[in-house]
């Protein structure tokens, strides 16, 4: 069974499912997105959300693992009661830790993930699905390894599969997590397609990281599509074909990571951490723009169904 915010559903009926997105406007995308203004619980923002979320079932999307991490729980709950699409919420930590964080022990970060997970997020009831951890650079900051050390400790705990945001330093998260005792197969690393995560690397030298990365057990998502600004659709292209090619899309998931952008009082579009010029973008994209996409690129339908639907159904089944 997979939690959602409105409980639990057998896998199999998370059809086709974007695996790493945002549907809160969290405080951490003011911290790199300037022209970004704070805000309150809004209820004009989960409105927008719940639009966003019909015209993506209406595109085809059925399930969405929103890992923003200390998401307002009011908010997730308020926008799942009126979606059609179904929510997977996380706990864990995103990149900008507080000072407070930055001084956590990994039995501190472990624990407040495993009291999450028994108590719901912020002690809601709200239950997360999702284990998010995220850093920042190619070298860890010390506190930075204690929370994936943390996180993967949380992991064999709880059991809950782990989204880990990974462009840049994927290797040494990967062995942290590991050494933890996390279950390999469970998680997932977010970005691999990211010009920042090639350090230097050439594009073969990048597929056999990414293969890699699949052959320690764990699954990895990308999401620069249909984000030109970020990564041209060639380039892209020829990172999912490589590894398809390679005998991989068992491994491999997608998504846009979106999240709404909040303009003067208003959400006003989708947006993502490149799109400064908050171009509009949709969650539905994934379905209208990228399936058909990845077919007119060559993929074949079983690899696509693997990618859009049966690899996140393992994962988080
Ligand atoms: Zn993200």
């Amino acid at each position: 069974m997979v939690r959602t915010v409105l409980g639990e559903i057998p896998a199999n009926q998370m059809c086709n499912t974007s695996v790493h997105e945002h549907l809160i406007t969290a405080e951490y995308f003011h911290t790199f997105l300037d022209k970004l203004e704070p805000h309150e619980f809004s209820q004009k923002e989960c409105d927008f959300a719940i639009a966003e979320l019909k015209l993506a079932k209406d595109a085809g999307m059925d399930t969405l693992i929103e890992v923003s991490a200390m998401a307002d729980p009011r908010q997730l709950k308020y926008i799942a009661e009126r979606s059609p699409v179904n929510i997977i919420a996380s706990t864990g930590f995103y990149k900008n830790f507080s000072k407070e964080q930055q001084n956590f022990t990994a039995e501190q970060f472990r624990d407040h993930i495993v009291y999450e997970n028994e108590k719901g997020l912020r002690g809601s009831g709200i239950m997360p699905g999702v284990i998010k951890i995220a850093t920042f650079m190619p070298k860890l900051h010390p506190w930075e390894v204690r929370a994936l050390f943390g996180a993967g400790m949380a992991q064999k705990i709880t059991g809950l599969p782990m989204c880990v945001h990974s462009a840049t330093g994927t290797r040494y998260q990967q062995y942290i997590i590991e050494a933890a005792g996390a279950n390999m197969e469970k998680v997932y690393f977010s970005h691999m397609e990211s010009p920042t995560d090639r350090e230097g690397r050439t594009v073969d030298m990048q597929v056999d990281y990414i293969i890699d990365t699949m052959e320690r057990g764990s699954y990895v998502s990308f999401n620069g599509f249909v984000a030109p600004e970020y990564l041209s659709p060639e380039a892209i292209g020829e990172l999912v074909i490589k590894v398809v090619e390679r005998g991989y899309s068992h491994m491999l998931m997608l998504s846009l990571d979106h999240g709404l952008g909040w303009k003067r009082e208003l959400a006003q579009t989708i947006a993502d951490a490149q799109n400064l010029n908050m171009n509009r973008r949709t969650f539905a994209k994934l379905m209208t723009d990228v399936v058909p996409w990845l077919g007119n690129i060559g993929i074949a339908d079983k690899d696509i169904k693997n990618m859009i639907s049966l690899n996140a159904q393992k994962l988080f089944g």
